[in-house]
């Protein structure tokens, strides 16, 4: 494989793990839509089987169009390698059972990607693994929750929804001395945006379906490590509970991964406007946003991260109703779950995404009734904001007085 490590981002997005086929000089890497591979004899079937040779046995093995994926992502998070995962949350469950088992200890992120949370609450605990979930933001919590059993710190920056930031580093020391593994779910960022590993992160792990891939047309994930013997052990992990990527999905990502660059930074630019904006409109409580100097961690994120990312947290004054009745009045933002793809999506936690969490566990997490997530995507901007705009006076004109009885009439 060619050494792209000396590549700018961009051109690492179009060439990172891919070169023209060998076998007609293809540009774009074949699809090896294929479940099993021939061996020319039984001595070499047996040496592929033994090691002795690397070639492919079986796609749930290892795939030449998953291997493209795997080595383009990882040198998208400057190095190491790669293992694609079926969807994202195979990439968590893999994660989960490489490294904790019965009586090993967790510490997490509370604003954790839900089903993340949801798997290690109902599921690893019926298998004696224990899980405390703390805010992140403060890695003196991460600190106190350290056991002598903690084999994995966890951490979810910018976190779901909150956009809550974590310190990478501090929280890679805080793992280290205590013999754990750092994990972060980069999701939020892509490696465009935020690079863990270079923060001493061991493991850094990606919904593809969101940015990677950015085209709301697949789910996939990743997890890229520079540590060999962490790699081996979560494959070995992936390929018995048979989490693999199908080589098609692979392919996909692999073409969206090409405008990575120019898609996040397209978004980035109309979030950061829209960010302001909605500031000032009277329905809006507050946004919260990493580009604005209102967010908690805005200094870390200038740090930690190469930009702010175009995920949006507002809070709506009129709570739960006035969040439902802004979900049924957009146009052109589409209402769904999911985040990362070309087209504006909206939606609010408390009564989609979070609803099964409880009102007491969101509160605790920070999910408060009339919040919204906008995952902006790569629209005019002018187009979005008139769109938000007339959906939220129609929330003010609901919500005030004379607005119901105008409703009424
Ligand atoms: C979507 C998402 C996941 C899960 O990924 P799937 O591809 O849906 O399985 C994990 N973490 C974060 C932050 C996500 O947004």
């Amino acid at each position: 494989m060619k050494d792209h490590g000396k590549l700018g981002i961009e051109s690492l997005c179009v060439h990172a793990g891919q070169h023209p086929d060998e076998l007609y000089g293809g540009v774009s890497v074949p699809i090896y839509q294929s479940s099993t591979f021939a061996f020319e004899s039984a001595a070499q079937g047996a040496a592929r089987f033994s090691g002795a040779d690397d070639g492919y046995k079986y796609t749930r093995l290892g795939n030449p169009t998953t291997s493209a994926l795997e080595e383009c992502v990882a040198q998208l998070e400057g190095g190491g390698q790669g293992l694609a995962t079926a969807s994202g949350m195979a990439a968590v469950s893999t994660v989960y059972l490489t490294f904790l088992g019965a009586g090993a200890h967790m510490v997490s992120t509370d604003s954790v990607y839900g089903p993340s949370r949801t798997l290690a609450e109902r599921e690893l605990s019926r298998f004696g693994v224990e899980t405390t979930y703390v805010d992140t933001t403060d890695p003196a919590n991460v600190a106190r929750a350290i056991r002598p059993s903690t084999k994995l710190v966890y951490l979810e920056t910018p976190g779901n929804p909150t956009l809550a930031i974590s310190d990478i580093a501090a929280c890679a020391r805080i793992a280290h001395q205590a013999g754990a593994l750092l994990v972060v779910d980069n999701t939020f960022c892509s490696p465009l945006l935020q690079r863990p590993l270079d923060l001493g992160a061991d493991i850094v792990l990606h919904s593809m379906t969101k940015y990677l891939n950015g085209h709301s047309d697949v789910v996939a994930g990743i997890l890229v490590t520079r540590q060999p013997d962490l790699l081996t052990r979560m494959k070995r992990v992936l390929v018995q509970v048979g989490g693999t990527i199908d080589p098609h999905q692979a392919w996909l990502v692999l073409r969206g991964i090409k405008t990575l660059a120019l898609r996040v930074r397209a978004a980035e630019q109309t979030a950061r406007r829209l960010a302001q904006d909605l500031a000032t409109h009277p329905a809006v409580a507050w946004v919260r946003y990493p580009g604005l100097p209102s967010h908690p961690q805005h200094e870390l994120a200038k740090t930690q991260m190469n930009g702010f990312g175009s995920m949006i947290s507002f809070e709506l004054k009129g709570g739960v109703e006035a969040g439902r009745l802004l979900m049924d009045s957009v146009r052109l933002c589409v209402l769904a779950v999911s985040l990362g793809g070309v087209e504006t999506l909206i939606q609010h936690p408390a009564s989609m995404t979070h609803a099964s969490m409880g009102p007491e566990a969101r509160r605790a997490a920070g999910i408060t009734d009339g919040l919204v997530r906008l995952s902006v995507g790569i629209e005019t901007y002018e187009d979005l904001r008139a769109d938000l705009w007339q959906a939220l006076d129609r929330v003010v004109t609901a919500t005030t007085p004379q607005g119901e009885a105008q409703v009424g009439v």
